[in-house]
């Protein structure tokens, strides 16, 4: 099973230097293949990765784009995996472009990358690196401190660095051997999660994990320092005499002080990130963890962000992180994620007679049921619902294997289509992880009140 690590680097100066010119010249590499990729397929030519990053290579010591001033090529200080990379990122780019395009989805062709507004990454091939303990050796810069060790036993795939504000990280993929990334469920329960925005998630055991929402929490601070850095660039471009856009290809003199004020303005943007990833990590664990079959709805996160009310608060409890962290952790303790269909009515039906309540408006927080009487809280009736899903088609099922991951689809479908509902049993692909920590630790959940 692939497995990442994700890795704080301690960088000396030289280090840091290094990998920012590493991370620069992957980016640059990558304008230099998009464009040509552009140039050629404008041209009514098919473009193709592998001969784009042949003929680079036949440039890329002489070309006098690629020379420093002293009319040496400075690709041969950066080590060869960042600049070799990102013709197969590129290649991919594209394949997943096409993709959109037939399944009709909206397309999002790779873009030019900038610098100080795009991801700084570089790669690195499994062969090029190794990791002794609290200490990676890199290519061309050697013996670099590490924050902890390798979690896992196993063959290394490759790994990236990449930046967050200040910080460095080594990502380790990892091919873990079943027996150590497989993990034994504490219980055997089903579940069913409504997720939502009073709480995060629902549990239809009736708990429920209030999401930290730290942007609504650093919001106010974040405008401070958003409201403070532009005044800064608004004085360096009154300094370097430009009014309203920032012409194409100027170079703003970078004073101290707005370097410094780019700096605390990213790292309260990480740490915000960092906190929402520490909840969902823990809920995610924990629901995989104690559950054979986890039930989620189908939820429409992109139509649910073009609501300009909800954009903010569903962006900040990560609701897409959530379905995709389940996903992959499902797997490692071999628990069913069901994906209820999108219009299964789970908050309109009563949980004890079934009845379909369709008056029921989005304002309400809890209802009263007029055929059998029970009053409901919203959120946990809808849980109750989803998992109903589940143990509905479980006992149809009798057959069903209670441990596997894969269930055949279709089954269950057949199942609970009289309920009103369509359950797509999620499949589980190896992928690229970029994180994946905080395996073992609680969740913050709270009773309902
Ligand atoms: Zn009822």
């Amino acid at each position: 099973m692939l497995l990442a690590h994700r890795i704080q680097l301690v960088p000396n100066a030289v280090q840091r230097d290094y990998f920012a010119r590493a991370a620069g010249t992957a980016r640059r590499v990558w304008n230099w293949a998009l464009a040509e990729w552009l140039r050629q397929a404008n041209a009514g030519k098919r473009p193709n990765a592998m001969t784009l990053k042949k003929r680079f290579n036949a440039i890329k010591y002489s070309d006098p784009a690629w020379l420093d001033e002293n009319g040496q090529p400075w690709l041969r200080t950066v080590h060869r995996d960042a600049h070799a990379q990102p013709f197969a990122n590129l290649a991919r780019a594209w394949a997943r472009c096409a993709e959109q395009r037939h399944q009709g989805r909206p397309v999002h062709p790779p873009r030019f990358k900038k610098k100080g507004r795009s991801h700084d990454s570089f790669y690195l091939a499994n062969d090029r690196f190794r990791l002794e303990g609290m200490t990676a050796i890199l290519p061309k810069i050697g013996q670099v401190a590490v924050r902890e060790k390798l979690r896992w036993p196993g063959k290394i795939m490759g790994a990236s660095v990449s930046r967050e504000a200040d910080r460095w990280f080594l990502s380790v993929q990892v091919d873990v051997p079943d027996h150590v990334a497989k993990l034994r469920r504490s219980r055997d329960d089903v579940v069913g999660v409504d997720l939502g925005v009073s709480a995060a998630a629902t549990l239809s055991t009736g708990e429920k994990a209030a999401a930290p929402r730290p942007l609504k929490a650093w919001l106010r601070r974040l405008r401070i320092r958003s409201r403070r850095q532009s005044r800064k660039l608004e004085v360096a471009k009154k300094e370097a005499g430009i009014e309203g856009r920032i012409p194409k290809g100027t170079r703003l003199a970078a004073s101290k002080n707005r370097t410094c004020g780019a700096r605390r303005l990213a790292r309260l943007h990480a740490r915000i990130a960092c906190v929402r990833k520490d909840f969902i990590h823990k809920l995610t664990t924990r629901l995989c963890r104690d559950n054979q079959t986890v039930v989620v709805e189908d939820l429409n996160v992109r139509g649910m962000m073009a609501n300009a009310r909800l954009a903010r608060v569903i962006a900040d409890i990560g609701f897409y992180e959530i379905r995709r962290q389940l996903q992959y952790k499902a797997q490692r303790y071999s628990t069913t994620v069901v994906i209820a269909d999108r219009w299964y009515p789970s908050s309109k039906l009563c949980s004890e007679c079934g009845v379909r309540n369709a008056g029921l408006s989005l304002g309400e927080r809890t209802w009263t049921c007029s055929t059998c009487g029970v009053r409901h809280d919203r959120d946990v009736n809808a849980a109750i619902n989803l998992q109903r899903l589940a143990t509905g088609a479980l006992a149809a099922q009798s057959a069903l294997p209670v441990a596997s991951p894969a269930v055949t689809p279709g089954t269950i479908v057949d199942a609970v289509s009289a309920g009103g509902g369509k359950v797509t049993p999620v499949r589980h692909e190896h992928g690229r992880q970029d994180s994946s920590g905080q395996e073992e630790s609680g969740v913050h959940l709270c009773t309902p009140s």
